[in-house]
């Protein structure tokens, strides 16, 4: 066995190139189950690229990202979602014409013909779980409200609870708090770091505060490659670092 084998998700070697242009570049990250890790980085780095690179949406040039051992390059996006990883894009897409309920109860993962008899206690199933996940992304008071009538903020927190509903291993989130008020900030860190208590969780953030907060580990990206990994202090002591990202 290789010695990857404990990590949740192990990218090794990955390589991602647009008409020669490196957008990732040779990149190893392992993140571990429960690890809530950020990506920060100057624009253009590759941490968006990473993410379509993880949830099959951008296709690898050469490398390995194996997610429970099992190798995802290659893979068509629909079995990666279920094998466990979800991701939130930066805008939030939740629909806007249907409550909050409904939103959530359509992003419940089971196939209807699977379950056919079992209807009713599928629905009981689906409801209870509709409730909590309300109540962990802080909407339990606004289930019958629809989309439209939601804050920015309270949207981006439908968009997690919709990725919740399918109970993924690995959540990923780009940018989630771009936008949101200093209030809705603190909330998201709260909900961030009490659900990466059963999950793992990767997010690319600019919030420095915001990164402060959550961060068990934080990664930096530049040019497509790592420039340093380590905890929010090494990070932030660290002058390669200061010089490319945080010295802006
Ligand atoms: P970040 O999220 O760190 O700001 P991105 O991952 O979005 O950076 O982009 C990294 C680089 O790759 C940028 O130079 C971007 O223009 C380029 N890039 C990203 N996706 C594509 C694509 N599909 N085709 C060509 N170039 C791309
Ligand atoms: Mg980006």
């Amino acid at each position: 066995m290789s010695s990857s084998t404990n990590f949740l998700l192990a990218i090794e070697d990955l390589t991602v190139s647009f008409d020669g242009f490196k957008a990732v570049d040779s990149l190893s990250l392992y993140v571990d189950r429960n690890e809530l890790r950020v990506i920060i980085g100057p624009n253009g780095a590759g941490k968006t690229t990473v993410l379509d690179l993880i949830c099959g949406k951008t296709k690898a040039t050469s490398g390995s990202i194996k997610f429970k051992d099992t190798e995802m390059v290659g893979m068509p996006e629909y079995q990666i979602v279920r094998t466990g990883i979800g991701r939130k894009f930066q805008t939030p897409s939740i629909y806007e014409n249907l409550t909050v309920f409904e939103n959530l109860e359509l992003s419940y993962p089971t196939g209807r013909s699977v379950w056919g008899c079992l209807g009713f206690r599928r629905s009981e199933e689906v409801i209870e779980r509709i409730h909590a996940v309300a109540d962990s992304v802080f909407l339990k008071e606004l289930l019958e409200v629809e989309g439209a009538f939601l804050s920015h903020g309270q949207k981006q927190w439908l968009e997690i609870g919709m990725l919740l509903m399918q109970d993924p291993e690995l959540l990923m989130l780009d940018e989630p708090v771009a936008g949101m008020s200093p209030a809705e900030r603190e909330q998201t860190a709260l909900l961030l770091n009490r659900i990466s208590a059963d999950r793992s969780i990767l997010i690319i953030e600019h919030d420095m505060e915001f990164v402060q907060r959550i961060a068990h580990k934080v990664t930096v990206l530049h040019l497509g490659k790592i420039l340093a990994e380590g905890s929010m202090a090494d990070i932030q002591h660290n002058e390669r670092v200061q010089e490319v990202y945080l010295g802006h």
